[in-house]
């Protein structure tokens, strides 16, 4: 049972711990490209908290998730005005993208040089330069993760610039950032988190650590992620979820991921789809075919067990069985209006493009078990 586990330097919780954010800034550095999303004047509160410490910034705003070229300008940006420090507002998208910045500011050549699948795959030698990450949304994790997913629309796919050298320097998960989020947004992320909790604690290489985190992850998200939904100023629900956001993060960065994450890869790359959505369509299917897949074909897999597991947690009822955990998460996703994956324009004759792209993926090979070509198709076709 040999592991490792590595998060970020330095991680504060807390309902207003942003506020830190100027002053521990400060021991980084004295210029930040500050990375954001589509709302600039969002990060308004933290460029103050920063000059009030005398760090000036440079605004980067990302509309969208990052593609290859989104790194680029950042690093173009950030050289040319001599910012030092990378600091991340954002959800998923922006955190990414400057964790990426962050990489390639310290490191030679170009992006596609240290990817996986569509690049040179070289490994990135220089530690990133110092990166703050501050979440505005619950969902991805990105704060504690050593992976940046990057589009590239010339390749139709999206692929991780990856290495222990990304975790960020600093990860301030603030929950009162997380609620002015609307509720289709709180829905579809929160389902990520919840899924970035599931897949680690069933796949292949999950470990004590993980699953500790896993479980106190699950039990917050199962108790908060509808309250949250519902009633976005709720604050313990939007601390419980962030808690199960930073959680899934350590989780699937320490231990990997599953089927479901490996089809999202596939079909975020093919289409204009929120990860978070894509995941949430697709988590009941995924857990209702590995749990047959089990049973037929290694009745005796640990992970029949943990199935079981999460479906207490969920459900918080001690006697439910492994399929009670499955038809409770899709049941959340009904009642969270979670759209199935035709509303992307995704259709039957794109399956086997995603079942295809989606074997490339290193979450699919950490999946619990194998799924057959038929397997991933039906799980494709019943989440259209
Ligand atoms: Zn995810």
């Amino acid at each position: 049972m040999p592991f490792e586990f590595a998060t970020a330097r330095r991680v504060l919780f807390g309902p207003g711990v942003s506020r830190q954010a100027g002053a521990l800034a400060r021991a980084l550095g004295n210029r930040a490209l500050v990375v954001t999303g589509r709302d600039a004047a969002r990060a308004q509160f933290l460029t103050g908290l920063l000059l009030e410490n005398a760090v000036s910034s440079v605004l980067f705003p990302v509309a969208e998730e990052p593609s290859l070229d989104t790194v680029r300008q950042g690093v173009a940006i950030a050289r040319r005005e001599n910012c030092r420090l990378i600091v991340g507002l954002g959800g998923g998208s922006a955190l990414d993208a400057g964790k990426a910045i962050a990489a390639m500011l310290a490191n030679a050549g170009d992006v596609l040089d240290y990817l996986e699948v569509i690049g040179g795959g070289k490994s990135l030698v220089e530690p990133s330069a110092p990166f703050i990450a501050l979440p505005t949304t619950a969902g991805t994790g990105s704060e504690v993760t050593r992976n940046a997913v990057l589009a590239s629309p010339e390749h139709r796919q999206k692929v991780s610039l990856r290495g222990p050298s990304m975790l960020p320097s600093l990860a301030l998960v603030d929950p009162e950032l997380t609620w002015s989020v609307p509720p289709a947004s709180t829905a579809s992320t929160g389902l990520d988190a919840l899924t970035q909790l599931i897949e680690p604690y069933v796949c292949r290489r999950a470990n004590p650590m993980t699953d500790a985190l896993c479980v106190e992850g699950m039990r917050r998200a199962a108790r908060s992620l509808r309250v949250a939904v519902e009633d976005g100023r709720n604050a313990g629900a939007r601390e419980d979820m962030a808690v199960a956001s930073l959680f899934g993060g350590m989780a699937l960065a320490n231990a990997g991921l599953g089927a479901v994450h490996g089809f999202a890869g596939a079909i975020g790359g093919m289409f204009n789809a929120s990860h978070g959505a894509v995941c949430a369509a697709l988590l009941p299917h995924v857990m209702e075919a590995n749990l047959r897949a089990l049973r037929q074909r290694e009745p005796r897999h640990e992970a029949l067990r943990r199935y079981k597991e999460i479906a207490r947690l969920l459900t918080a009822k001690p006697d439910a069985t492994a399929d009670k955990g499955a038809a409770w998460v899709g049941q959340l996703a009904r009642d969270l209006r979670i759209p199935p994956l035709g509303v992307y324009g995704i259709g039957r004759q794109d399956v086997s493009e995603v079942i295809e792209k989606g074997a490339r993926a290193s979450s699919m090979k950490a999946n619990p078990i194998i799924l057959t070509t038929e397997e991933q198709r039906d799980i494709l076709e019943r989440a259209l």
